[in-house]
């Protein structure tokens, strides 16, 4: 079974190609024009993807080594993202399946974020929790078959990537700021204490937290006008500290409350060395089987979306021309 997969939820244009559940091929375009405008701009995202599309579809073929006409099916991302983003790969999806007569599987971003675990060795088994970091979510997930996901607790706000990201902003760094803020905390101590937010249950919350930086920073500066300049690898160790340490307590609570002890981390931000590396200790403390994904299928990629429709193909679950892009479910 060799299965095509499109990407396009967000601002990165990716496909991929999977040969009986090894993939062969991960191809993504990346768009730094966003980085003009500290965040990313729908409209110039979807622009974008019209560019970028054939291109990166055409090269995921070729370094698959196969052809268009090898192919058995396409899976494609039909939200949640921008539906500005969205169209551009569900209208290629579909004209392509059509053309080529075979058929469709849509897939949900966030479901493929979790399944992105299964595009390599060692895979997790079932059931396992996820906490799912991305740019837009922040989630903890009961997962008891490909087809079978509880979220246990999310975000009541802002997400971790945003919690990074907005954090960057007030200190002047390039979007996005995750990567940036994960290399200065390297050289830096996490000498400031930020609150942490009170939230019942399983739940996150990210957006006081924001607001208790930016407070800080306003304090701090009337002192010492260059104040982020001359903490700045203090301020990131901080704040990066703090994230990872509300997101591990939850996972942690969410371990001990359902007894799972196959801990998987998915998403952006589970590329953040604090956060690889809390959980490892915590896993060994906890007693856990961890599992965390290679670089390249944490942040937005085919691959996971070939993985995710891979499963469904096996179970038969397939769409008709009729689907529309879905902005969220
Ligand atoms: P969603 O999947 O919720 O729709 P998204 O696809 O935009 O959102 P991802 O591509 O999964 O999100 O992740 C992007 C986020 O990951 C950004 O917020 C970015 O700052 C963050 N990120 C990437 N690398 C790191 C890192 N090393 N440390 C912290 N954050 C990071
Ligand atoms: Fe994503």
């Amino acid at each position: 079974t060799t299965i095509l997969a499109i990407e396009s939820s967000c601002d990165d244009t990716s496909a991929s190609v999977l040969m009986d559940g090894k993939i062969l091929s991960n191809c993504v375009a990346s768009q730094d024009a966003h980085r003009l405008y500290g965040g990313v701009v729908p409209e110039v995202a979807s622009r974008a993807h019209q560019i970028n599309i054939i291109p990166v579809v055409d090269l995921a073929i070729r370094q698959a080594g196969i052809k268009k006409t090898d192919l058995d099916a396409v899976a494609f991302t039909r939200g949640p993202g921008l539906m500005g983003s969205l169209i551009v790969g569900v209208a290629f999806a579909k004209s392509l399946a059509l053309s080529l007569d075979i058929p469709l599987i849509e897939v949900n971003h966030m479901d493929a974020h979790v399944l992105a675990h299964f595009a390599e060795d060692p895979k997790p088994r079932f059931p396992f929790l996820c906490l799912t970091v991305s740019g837009g979510h922040t989630q903890i997930v009961k997962v008891d078959a490909p087809d079978q996901m509880e979220v246990l607790g999310q975000t009541l706000d802002d997400a971790a990537g945003e919690a990074f990201d907005k954090t960057g902003k007030l200190l002047g760094l390039e979007y996005p700021a995750g990567p940036i803020i994960d290399k200065l905390a390297q050289q830096g101590k996490p000498v400031y204490d930020f609150p942490e937010p009170r939230i019942p249950d399983l739940d996150f919350s990210f957006s006081g937290l924001k607001t208790s930086i930016l407070y800080f920073l306003k304090e701090q500066i009337k002192e010492d006008p260059d104040f982020i300049q001359h903490h700045l690898n203090d301020i990131c160790a901080s704040v990066q500290d703090r994230i990872v340490s509300i997101l591990l307590k939850r996972l942690r609570k969410a371990a001990r409350r359902t007894g799972i002890k196959e801990i998987a981390i998915a998403g952006g931000v589970s590329a953040n060395s604090a956060l690889r590396s809390g959980l490892a200790e915590m896993g060994q403390k906890e007693g856990w089987q961890t599992c965390i994904p290679k670089f390249e299928y944490c942040t937005d990629n085919a691959a996971m979306i070939a993985v995710a429709g891979y499963f469904k193909y096996q179970a038969g679950q397939f769409t008709d021309q009729s689907v529309q892009p879905a902005a969220r479910f």
